[in-house]
């Protein structure tokens, strides 16, 4: 596949939508921008992934606990964690068209027109500009590029200014004496609400460092670039955990969970390849090391997850605006000094996943356009989803072969037998081949058929979805096989 495939990506989204996985929001009303709910196959894939995710981080690691904290939280929260400061992006607006854009990804689109030397220097300028926050010198850049805007065409272009990405709302019914004291955000990610429970779950979970704290939610962001279907949506959610550290050793547990977590999603079963680290060079003004793991997407390589080591920035805020403590006591002993180290504000190493982009990274490495050759020489083609088996909505479709001389009924007892212990699907309408190329394009890995020899031998066709090959099973033996196969 090409690293820019925008056939393929646009596949993937029109797949999704007919096939139950992901529609526009509010489609009747013409969708919401960068907002998209998921389908009946879509929200149970969603679900497996976290999940999977979930017993991993927590029940997998003895040190790992999560919480459910809420979104709305008191704003202060927003202050401590320099998000109502620091949490934007340069934006400028075309005068003529009033359409704005991010000024890197205005800058980055010109660059991908251009040749690679060329793409490549307007980047690097980029760059140097952009980490030295000056916008004159970017709106220069823009201006001597001559880059357009895409729907007025023109170079029109206003002053570059901040726009912070919070979403705003109102809270309660009394009205505050100043307008802003009734203000709450949306948060726009689930890290502070693990920070503000540092010392409760520490406590009440009697945790010792290092140990973490996961949390999947929902996270809210005013994008401005939002048209990459739900790799960039305004409403989506994150899986995060913070892992709370001794001072001086968070170097080597960022490495540990660098690593970690490179595993976590190569144990999909999904090739190494389309992983790649990238090492952040320009670091936020609290973070030691960060880095993301791309994932190479239909329109290109691109993060997936983020690793940070925050130091004890996030603690030692919230304890300045809080005026609370947040710290804990290590009484094991130092070797240096022979003491216990005593009282200190824990570092911390986060992973951050988008749920969205992992549901986005899975199908879209999942869907194929196959061809397939037959017997008489001609080839049929279908459109299937490779998703590893403990991910598929759909673990096993159960299809009589006919709806007559009691092949139903034996079906019927088997879905009974199989449905409490992993997600099955009965059907019995259209013939069977069909009915095959229904379960390929949702990604159900197998598919038994009950046919007349059934009656005779307790056995049934078994059809995996990958390979396509049958093979006779006995009726009892669906379950174990089934389940060896998703454990
Ligand atoms: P980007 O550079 O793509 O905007 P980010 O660096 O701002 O992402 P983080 O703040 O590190 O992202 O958030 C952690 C993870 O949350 C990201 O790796 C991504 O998977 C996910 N994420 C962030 N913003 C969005 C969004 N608007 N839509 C979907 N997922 C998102």
């Amino acid at each position: 596949m090409a690293t820019n495939d925008n056939n393929k990506f646009q596949a993937v989204i029109a797949h999704a939508k007919e096939y139950g996985f992901v529609f526009p929001s509010s489609e009747i009303y013409d969708g919401l921008s960068a907002v998209y709910d998921y389908g009946p196959w879509g929200s149970e894939l969603k679900k497996n992934i976290r999940d999977y995710w979930w017993k991993s981080m927590t029940q997998l690691h003895e040190n790992i606990v999560g919480i459910d904290a809420a979104i709305f939280m008191h704003p202060t929260t927003w202050k401590a964690s320099g998000h109502v400061d620091n949490f934007s992006d340069p934006m400028i607006d075309n005068k003529d068209s009033k359409k704005r854009y991010r000024v890197d990804h205005l800058i980055e689109a010109h660059a991908e027109t251009l040749a690679k030397e060329e793409g490549e220097a307007l980047l690097s300028s980029m760059d140097r500009l952009l980490s030295g926050d000056d916008f004159a010198g970017l709106k220069k850049l823009i201006g001597d590029n001559k880059i357009k805007c895409s729907v007025s065409g023109t170079c029109n272009w206003t002053d570059i200014r901040q726009f912070n990405l919070m979403f705003k709302t109102e809270f309660g019914a009394t009205v505050a004496e100043k307008e802003e004291d009734n203000i709450v955000y949306l948060r726009p990610e689930t890290a502070q609400g693990i920070f503000v429970n540092f010392l409760n779950v520490q406590k009440t979970a009697r945790m010792k460092i290092p140990f973490g704290i996961a949390q999947t939610g929902k996270a809210f962001r005013n994008e401005i670039v939002a048209r990459q279907f739900i790799f960039r949506m305004r409403e989506f959610e994150q899986m995060e955990m913070q892992f709370f550290v001794r001072p001086g050793t968070e170097g080597a547990w960022y490495k540990f969970w660098k690593e970690e977590r490179l595993k976590w999603h190569l144990s999909l079963g999904i090739p190494a390849e389309k992983y790649r680290y990238h090492d952040h060079i320009k670091l936020a003004h609290y973070a030691k090391e960060a880095c993301d793991i791309e994932f190479e997407f239909p329109i290109g390589f691109k993060e997936l997850e983020g690793i940070h080591s925050r130091g004890d920035y996030d603690l030692s805020q919230h304890q300045l605006y809080s005026k609370k403590k947040l710290q804990y006591y290590d009484n094991d002993i130092d070797p240096a000094t022979g003491k216990p180290y005593g009282n200190y504000v824990p570092c911390v190493v986060e992973t951050s996943i988008g749920l969205d982009r992992m549901f986005l990274s899975v199908l879209s490495y999942a869907y194929e356009e196959e061809t397939i050759s037959k017997e008489d020489g001609g080839s049929d083609s279908r459109v299937v989803l490779r998703l590893p088996a403990k991910l598929a909505p759909i673990k096993l479709a159960i299809l009589p072969l006919t709806k007559k001389d009691g092949l139903p009924e034996i079906a019927r007892t088997i879905m009974n037998d199989c449905q409490d212990e992993f997600y099955c699907f009965y059907e019995e309408k259209d013939a069977i081949g069909k009915r095959y190329r229904r379960m390929d394009a949702i990604g159900t890995p197998f598919c038994i058929t009950v046919d007349h020899q059934t009656k005779e031998d307790q056995t049934v066709t078994i059809r995996y979805r990958d390979t396509m090959t049958q093979e006779r099973l006995p009726v009892n033996k669906v379950i174990e096989l089934v389940k060896g196969k998703i454990r």
